[in-house]
């Protein structure tokens, strides 16, 4: 982990070690930039050089009891917070600060890092502010965030913004090869994140190639009318979805696959599309009534609504199935 954020991130990497090296640290960053640019490894890797008993030419050792216990997040001077469902709620933040004010020894070092900052309730941003602007003991907090605009100013103006780079594209390619991700799903994975981390558990045991298969086959009944779009969610989707990051890749992929419909049917060539195994439903439904295609990408674009107001997964894919279907019989 420690060599491949080097790697990633390398000025950002060097320009903390030497904050820490010189004890600079100021008491909140904002680490900004499209997720999985390395934001949450920098953090860490902080933490560590913070608290590494062996510390190598300016870098924590990752691997002394100290490096360990933060890489499995079991440090209890090193906390993290991050969405519990749709957002990071005001108890989780107290619940923090309690813990860090029980054992709070003058000088102690702490570190808060905060994944998904912008998830954060009004409540838990203003319980935050309180924190950082007198923070306990020696505390550093790291806050995570794509845009630094869905953040309140008054947190932002009390903390250093960091903007992180996407990295390049040849190097997640590389990547994802070494992994040894098919090169036919390589852009396909791409366009839905550049986090190599959540990459690296989407193909664990196959299971990306596998809800690929079962999404388009469900796509691939709904666009001939088939009611067996409807058993296709209850017998082969719902029992590869275990959780909600998985059904929020579900969703990516059905409005990704009706995107790339609508593209196959303006004149994107079908050699160039991501979804590589749904070739032959794709220039099936590219030659569909456009009306039809319309209304049915309504009723798709419609699920995240749904999501939004707390429809379960499995209710949403039904009813939109139902809709559809009543377009296309
Ligand atoms: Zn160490």
């Amino acid at each position: 982990m420690i060599e491949e954020i080097q790697t990633r991130q390398t000025e950002i990497v060097q320009q903390f070690m030497n904050l820490v090296a010189n004890n600079q640290l100021s008491h909140a960053y904002l680490f900004t930039g499209e997720a999985g640019a390395g934001q949450l490894e920098v953090a860490e890797l902080v933490a560590m050089r913070l608290f590494c008993k062996n510390v190598q030419n300016n870098l924590p050792c990752g691997e002394c009891s100290e490096c360990l216990r933060i890489l499995n997040q079991e440090h209890p001077d090193v906390v993290m917070a991050k969405p519990e469902g749709l957002s990071i709620k005001v108890d989780q933040i107290r619940f923090i600060k309690s813990e860090f004010s029980k054992s709070a020894v003058e000088g102690q070092q702490k570190v808060f890092i905060i994944e998904a900052a912008d998830k954060m309730t009004i409540g838990a941003a203003n319980s935050l502010l309180k924190f950082i602007e007198e923070p306990a003991g020696t505390v550093v907090t790291f806050l995570i965030s794509p845009e630094k605009q869905l953040i309140l100013p008054t947190i932002v103006s009390r903390t250093q913004v960091v903007e992180f780079k996407a990295v390049a594209n040849n190097l997640l390619t590389a990547k994802l090869t070494q992994l040894g991700v098919a090169p036919s799903q390589q852009s396909l994975l791409l366009s839905l994140t550049n986090d190599l981390n959540q990459i690296k558990e989407w193909i664990q045991d196959d299971w990306f190639t596998k809800i690929v298969n079962q999404v388009i086959k469900w796509d691939e009944y709904l666009i001939s009318g088939n009611p067996q779009a409807f058993s296709q969610i209850q017998m082969k989707i719902m029992p590869l979805v275990s959780n909600r990051d998985q059904q929020q890749l579900v969703f990516q992929l059905i409005v990704a696959l009706w995107q790339e419909t609508l593209l196959v049917k303006y004149g994107q060539d079908i050699k160039e599309v991501k979804f590589q195994g749904a070739k032959q439903q794709l220039t099936q439904a590219a030659s569909m009534n456009t009306g039809q295609l319309l209304l049915g990408l309504k009723e798709i674009l419609n699920m995240k609504a749904m999501v939004d107001v707390n429809v379960s997964f499995q209710n949403i894919l039904e009813s939109t199935t139902l809709n559809i279907l009543a377009i296309f019989e």
